[in-house]
C-alpha cells in the first residue's frame, strides 16, 4: 500500500521572533585612559637633563663696593698655611705681622707691626712737643712731615703711618685724615655724646685689634709701622 508522500511540514509558527541575536562577545576592554603608558614602557628619567658638557658656570657677582676688607696689596697668608716668616724665619701665622717678631709679612725685612708700648711713646713725645713748643711749633713740624706718613713723636721714635691697602707710606691727605678729621673731629663729636665717656674705650682699641689700629686707623684706612731705617 502506499503511504503518498508525506505533507511538507507545516511552517512555523508566524508571530514568532526569530531567534534572538546572539549577545555579542565578550568586549574588548576598554581602551586606556589618554595618558596612561603602555605596560613595559620605561618611565621617563626624573630630574631635569644634565647640562650639556663644557657649559660654562655662570659668572659670580663681584662683591659691592665699600663691603669687605680692602684688597691688601702684599700677599696676605692662607689661612691654616705655615708660612715662614722672613725676618726670623718661625711660622709667622695667620695675621698681617709675624707672631713672634712682628715683620708684615710681605714688607721688606725689618719693617713691623709697631707694637703698644712704641705706640705710647710716641703719642707721650707728640703731647710732650705740642706742649714745649705751644702748639704751634709742633703743628708746623706736624704739616712739614706728614707727607711722609709721620708725625712729630713717630718720626723721633722710628713709626710710620702707611696705607693699609698699599702697603705704602701714608700722605698728607691719608694724615689729615687721621690726625685732624678722625682724631679731633670725629673722637671730639664721640666724646661729645658719650659724655666723654667713649674715648676712654677707644684710645685702647689697639690693644685688641688684631691689626694694632686705633679708630682714626679704621678710618684713614691706616697700619702703624716700626720703620726705623726708611724702608717703606
Ligand atoms: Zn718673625
Amino acid at each position: 500500500m502506499s503511504m503518498g508522500t508525506q505533507p511538507a511540514p507545516p511552517p512555523p509558527p508566524s508571530g514568532q521572533p526569530p531567534a534572538a541575536y546572539p549577545p555579542p562577545p565578550p568586549g574588548y576592554p576598554p581602551p586606556p585612559p589618554p595618558g596612561y603608558p603602555p605596560s613595559g614602557y620605561p618611565p621617563p628619567p626624573p630630574g631635569y637633563p644634565p647640562p650639556p658638557p663644557g657649559y660654562p658656570p655662570p659668572p659670580g657677582y663681584p662683591p659691592p663696593p665699600g663691603y669687605g676688607p680692602p684688597p691688601a696689596a702684599y700677599p696676605a697668608p692662607y689661612p691654616g698655611i705655615i708660612q715662614p716668616c722672613p725676618s726670623c724665619g718661625q711660622n709667622a701665622g695667620t695675621g698681617i705681622a709675624c707672631q713672634y717678631c712682628n715683620q708684615l709679612i710681605g714688607l721688606p725685612v725689618g719693617v713691623r707691626l709697631a707694637t703698644p708700648g712704641r705706640r705710647l711713646g710716641g703719642y707721650l713725645l707728640d703731647a710732650l712737643f705740642l706742649l714745649v713748643t705751644l702748639f704751634i711749633g709742633w703743628l708746623i713740624w706736624s704739616l712739614i712731615v706728614w707727607k711722609d706718613g709721620l708725625t712729630p713723636g713717630k718720626q723721633v721714635v722710628g713709626m710710620r703711618v702707611i696705607k693699609w691697602e698699599t702697603g705704602r707710606r701714608a700722605g698728607w691727605g691719608a694724615m689729615a685724615l687721621r690726625e685732624f678729621v678722625a682724631k679731633v673731629l670725629v673722637m671730639g663729636l664721640i666724646s661729645l655724646v658719650t659724655f666723654g665717656i667713649g674715648p676712654l674705650v677707644l684710645d685702647f682699641m689697639l690693644l685688641w685689634d688684631s691689626r694694632r689700629q686705633q679708630l682714626w686707623d679704621k678710618i684713614a684706612g691706616t697700619l702703624v709701622v716700626y720703620d726705623p731705617r726708611g724702608q717703606v
